[in-house]
């Protein structure tokens, strides 16, 4: 008999999924096509945001020195001397005595030094009386207020969102250099295994993890360019794994514990992947599975429906994050327990928990049964408590740590 190997912490597992991880190459990107992708390098703005002086108000550009003393019951006259539309720069400045009528985000005319809003004026034919005395400035943007020239706009490895793709439209980026999508083969491992649609059988299992696991690498940002059933054979096993090499990860979902058919291990090993570590103190996850063959990384990730999206999260998610050019922060809180809750000897307990504003500050409340093949106990999951090794009880409203799952 061989002797068990000692469970691998989950924080030395998580160091050994991410330490040799470097960035994938980067590629232009269309900006109309960035949605959700990052940024590899700082995007800088070599032009001024906004670009030139211009009106905050739709109103009147006019000399501060010729308003001196106006109030309304007693409005300052000026001459109307044409238009500054935005989009359509008067060719003429103001000279003293004169108003334009000005739109806003319209060139500021030379000669004007601030702008008296339509509400605080009166209009009449070729004239305007104004019954406000601005000072110097008052309603005009600077160039850049929003942007400097030269200025760093958005750092590397942001994740472009709706205000990113604003930004760099608004810095003339029409294109953005991003780091390329991790590409990820998704296997699932069981003779038992029949799709969502087929016909029930006896002894069959609906196969939930090719949808869940895709879901999760999707939302991390990545591409799935496999997404299969592999039966529990050893040349099968091989064949699909090595049809799957080409990916930058592989997670095979079932097939990776002790069992007579559990054949991932061997044909990850077969196929000259490094095992770096099997078997975490981690509930549920124990039997995961990690190991590199160059840049290509593997994951055999348990097939209960939890421990497989449990084990993807606090650990296949950050390796993806790593290789989109992102920094694998553990995305962390701290909340106070709902309920009481029994440590588990040996090993850190994920439960899935609803985070909830309580008295003085976050609760977590347990999303109910926690066994690693109750699936329903992952909806509405908005992190993980990390119950800490041990033979007692932490008790509700004692304070612990929370891994947030929800994307991002
Ligand atoms: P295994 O890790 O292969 O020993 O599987 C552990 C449990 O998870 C068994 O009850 C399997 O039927 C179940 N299981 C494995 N793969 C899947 C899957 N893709 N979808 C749903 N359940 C699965
Ligand atoms: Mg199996």
């Amino acid at each position: 008999m061989v002797a068990p190997q000692a469970l691998i912490e989950l924080e030395a597992a998580r160091a050994a999924v991410l330490d040799p991880i470097t960035p994938l190459e980067s590629e232009a990107v269309e900006l109309a096509r960035s949605l959700g992708r990052r940024v590899a390098g700082p995007v800088r703005s070599t032009d001024p945001v906004p670009a030139f002086d211009n009106s905050a108000m739709d109103g009147f550009a006019v000399r501060s020195a010729d308003t001196t003393g106006a109030r309304g019951e007693r409005p300052v006259w000026l001459e109307l001397a044409g238009e500054s539309r935005a989009g359509h720069p008067s060719e003429a400045g103001l000279d003293p005595g004169q108003a334009m009528t000005i739109s806003t985000g319209a060139v500021i005319p030379e000669g004007a030094d601030s702008v008296v809003p339509l509400e605080d004026a009166v209009r009449e034919k070729g004239r305007v009386g104004i019954g406000v005395d601005p000072p110097p400035g008052l309603h005009i943007r600077r160039p850049g207020e929003d942007v400097a020239p030269g200025s760093e706009v958005i750092s590397s490895g942001t994740v472009i969102g709706p205000a990113e793709q604003g930004v760099l439209a608004s810095v003339g980026a029409g294109s953005v250099s991003c780091y390329r999508r991790p590409r990820v083969a998704v296997l699932s491992s069981g003779d038992e295994l029949i799709g969502p649609g087929d016909p029930m059988r006896p002894g069959a299992v609906r196969n939930s993890n090719s949808f869940s696991i895709s879901g999760l690498v999707r939302e991390s940002g990545a591409e799935v360019v496999l997404n299969e059933i592999v039966r529990d054979e050893p040349a099968a096993t091989r064949e699909a794994i090595g049809a799957a090499v080409a990916a930058d990860l592989v997670v095979v979902c079932g097939g990776v514990s002790v069992g007579e058919h559990d054949h991932v291990k061997g044909a990850l090993i077969d196929l000259g992947f490094e095992q770096r570590f099997w078997r975490i103190a981690l509930k549920p996850g124990k039997p995961t599975w990690f190991g590199r063959r160059g840049e290509t990384l593997a994951f055999g990730l348990p097939g209960n429906p939890v421990s497989a999206m449990v084990t993807f999260l606090l650990l296949a998610r950050p390796a993806l994050t790593a290789l989109g050019g992102g920094l694998p922060d553990r995305r962390r809180i701290r909340a106070r327990l709902a309920a009481d809750r029994a440590q588990t000897p040996g090993r850190t307990e994920a439960v899935r928990c609803r985070i909830e504003p309580g008295e003085g500050g976050w609760t977590a409340e347990p999303t109910g049964a926690q066994g690693s093949h109750i699936l329903t106990s992952m909806l509405g999951a908005d992190g993980l408590v990390l119950v800490p090794p041990g033979e007692g009880t932490i008790e509700a409203g004692e304070t612990v740590e929370v891994e947030l799952i929800g994307h991002g």
